[in-house]
């Protein structure tokens, strides 16, 4: 039988683990916070007490943890010094590629087979076991990077070697917070011309505006009943994370000397968004200050 650690069971990781046990797989789960850790354990996760006792007997280490920096400590002082020969490491976190691609340096060097796979998806599709991974990893080793993700995963794709799963995964999300903003300003340039709003959706989603930013999570209220602009912006794809990717691609395009003028406008005004106190809101929000109407938001 496999047996999985499971690193970091905070919002995302508690769902994530809990699906890989419900698929009859033995979890052994840490955390520092016992919050996450009993949430875990009613998840059907059995609780170690530290994160090397849960991945002393483990095939399978999986991490889903805050930035690269605790994946850097985390895979330095507890993963590799206490893991099984031949288990196989994944990281799950959303971080740097310079940091993912340095922890697959260490594993390879110490013999084991590394993938990042971050996760496209919310809190949602962590418990749903729906989430979209970008895997970054040797060809020879996806297979079983694959199976594992599995019971966790709506689809799971490989991008290309080390570092290329969070190189997809802020690529992305670039194109999310830009392709939010276009749609937002458009949204808030129809209401001062006269254009209804819900008029101004019917064409747009069917000429060439159209995207998924307007499609799936249209900003202004009415048009996607599922979209969390109907629920006054709660739950969806908090500020702060957008922001969070947006950074990463920033430091990913001045390292590697892209240029992103977009993508740095884009994170200027999530900053802006997240210092005016929004950072808990839906990235769609960004719709309000773009209309001036921040008092709209409770
Ligand atoms: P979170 O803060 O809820 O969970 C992270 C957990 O890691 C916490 O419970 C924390 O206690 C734990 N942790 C910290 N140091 C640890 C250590 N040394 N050993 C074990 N556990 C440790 O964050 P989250 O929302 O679950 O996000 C996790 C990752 O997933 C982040 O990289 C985030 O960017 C990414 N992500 C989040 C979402 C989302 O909607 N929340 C969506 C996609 C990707």
């Amino acid at each position: 039988m496999n047996h999985i650690a499971f690193l970091g069971v905070g919002n995302m990781g508690a769902g994530m683990a809990g699906n890989l046990a419900r698929a009859q797989r033995p979890v052994t789960a840490y955390d520092p916070s016992l919050l996450a850790l009993a949430k875990a354990e009613a998840a059907g996760c059995t609780a170690a007490e530290s994160a090397a006792a849960a991945v002393r007997d483990a095939q399978t280490i999986i991490t889903m943890l805050p930035a690269g920096e605790h994946v850097r400590a985390v895979y330095e002082t507890e993963v590799i010094p206490n893991a099984r020969p031949g288990a196989l490491l994944i990281d799950c976190s959303t971080i740097d590629v310079e940091s993912a691609r340095y922890v697959a340096g260490k594993a390879a060097a110490a013999g084991f087979a590394f993938a990042d796979a971050p996760v496209s998806g919310g809190t949602m599709a962590a418990e749903a076991g729906t989430l979209a991974f970008m895997v970054g990893c040797a060809d020879a080793d996806f297979e079983r990077v694959e199976a594992a993700l599995k019971p966790m995963a709506r689809v799971v794709l490989h991008a290309g070697a080390a570092g290329a799963g969070q190189a997809a995964k802020i690529c992305n999300n670039m194109v999310l917070g830009v392709s939010m903003l276009g749609v937002c300003e458009a949204f808030a340039l129809a209401e001062t011309l006269g254009l209804a709003p819900e008029r101004f959706f019917e064409i747009a989603n069917q000429s060439s505006g159209q995207c998924w930013s307007l499609t799936n999570y249209c900003p202004w209220p009415g048009p996607v009943p599922a979209a969390p602009s109907n629920r006054d912006y709660q739950g969806g794809f908090l500020t702060r994370l957008m922001l969070k990717d947006l950074k990463l691609a920033q430091e990913a395009a001045a390292k590697s000397g892209a240029a992103t003028p977009l993508g740095a406008q884009a994170e200027a005004m999530y900053a802006l968004f997240d210092r005016l106190g929004f950072g808990a809101k839906d990235f769609s929000a960004v719709l309000q200050l773009m209309r001036g109407r921040l008092d709209t938001l409770g």
